[in-house]
């Protein structure tokens, strides 16, 4: 059965179908709608009050607010955006050295046409290196989670050391659609034990978000993520249309492919070993919010992922590995988060303490009930 509405179907974990055929994500989906008022007047309110409390938090300091870059459309979008709604934004970026050009070009083509400060972390490229060489031994299929979870620690990093509590991200659940209940996971001391079993590696550059790190930056530091997009009318091609006219900024084909690292996750490692394919979020997202028809969503979903040519090349490059070692890794035994230390049972010990701090924005509700319950195994 599929979803008459989207492109998931039965297959997927915890869905489950109304009497219309509309699957739960969808339903959800709905539900942030009208309760943000995305796109309408009530939602447009909500961030204008947003907006006030961000100017305010930021009198008398250099910034106001701190928006995450990566050289994709949405993070550029909501940083050219924050100089129109009159913010003055300071752009953070981690570059774990697997940068596309694209992406490092795009980044410095923003922020110049902007004319916004540009605060880079750069990872040491051997460490890097072995951080990933760790991951592909482990067998497990968070591949480019370490990434995700610095570039978090980056942003509070920067944001602590000019005083700023507001972080703008550009998440948007209308183009991205909610992810399905699955296996993944992923948190510092997770990736901490990963790179230790099979990589022997202590962090030296690597901006490792630890458990107490997390508390200090929520409750004392008491920063906040905004996403801008869950509030306003928001559509990628426009804001590709409008990022290309006013920086010069230029588009790269696909989602995660900004990066060589999340490129190698989403079109090799996941799917060939996982039999995995995330496309199926934007477009499913697509044929919800009308962008593309179901049938078209679904014939694209059914062709198959073609990682760029050169990709396996340059990660054999990177992690020393010869062919040989490569399809062994690729054939390798696989592993899931539950084998590894993480901070998982103390996430769900502490649940009250994260139930306030999500009551009063300083986590995401989507953490919560993400990491404070215990999850349930869907294989
Ligand atoms: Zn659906």
């Amino acid at each position: 059965m599929i979803c008459s509405r989207c492109i998931y179907s039965d297959k997927i974990p915890a869905i489950i179908f109304n009497s219309s055929g509309i699957c739960n994500y969808c339903i959800q989906i709905e539900e942030l709608q009208l309760n943000y008022g995305t796109g309408l007047d009530k939602g447009f309110s909500s961030w204008k009050a947003i907006l006030e409390d961000i100017k305010k938090a930021g009198k008398g300091k250099k910034y106001d607010c701190v928006v995450g870059v990566s050289g994709g459309t949405d993070s550029s979008y909501i940083l050219m955006k924050s100089c129109d709604w009159g913010l003055r934004p300071l752009a953070v970026h981690y570059d774990n050295t697997w940068n596309s050009a694209v992406a490092t070009e795009n980044i410095r083509k923003l922020t110049s046409a902007l004319n916004v400060d540009l605060y880079t972390h750069v990872i040491n490229n051997k460490e890097h290196d072995a951080i990933k060489l760790a991951y592909v031994k482990s067998g497990v299929q968070e591949f480019d989670t370490d990434t995700d979870l610095a570039f978090v620690q980056v942003l509070r990093k920067a944001a602590s050391q000019y005083n700023v509590k507001f972080i703008l991200e550009g998440h948007s659940f209308i183009e991205e659609g909610i992810s399905p209940a699955n296996n993944n996971y992923f948190d510092g001391g997770y990736i901490q034990d990963i790179v230790k079993k099979f990589g022997n590696i202590r962090f030296k550059t690597y901006p490792h978000l630890s458990f107490f790190q997390f508390l200090k930056w929520t409750i004392i530091y008491r920063q906040k993520f905004i996403r801008p997009l869950w509030y306003l009318d928001y559509s990628k091609k426009k804001a590709q249309e409008e990022l290309k006219d006013r920086t010069g900024w230029t588009n790269y084909s696909g989602h995660h492919l900004e990066n060589r690292a999340s490129a190698f996750a989403h079109t090799i490692w996941i799917p060939q070993r996982y039999n995995t394919d995330y496309r199926i979020l934007t477009l499913a997202a697509k044929a919800r919010n009308g962008e593309i028809s179901r049938e078209k969503a679904l014939s694209l979903y059914d062709s198959p992922v073609v990682p760029d040519p050169e990709l396996v090349s340059y990660v054999k490059k990177r992690l020393k590995l010869t062919d040989t070692e490569y399809t062994d890794i690729l054939n390798g035994p696989k592993r899931t988060w539950r084998e590894f230390k993480t901070y998982k049972k103390r996430f769900e010990i502490l649940r009250p303490l994260f139930f306030i701090l999500a009551k009063a924005n300083l986590v995401p509700m989507s953490f919560y009930s993400k990491y404070c319950f215990q999850l349930k195994d869907t294989e």
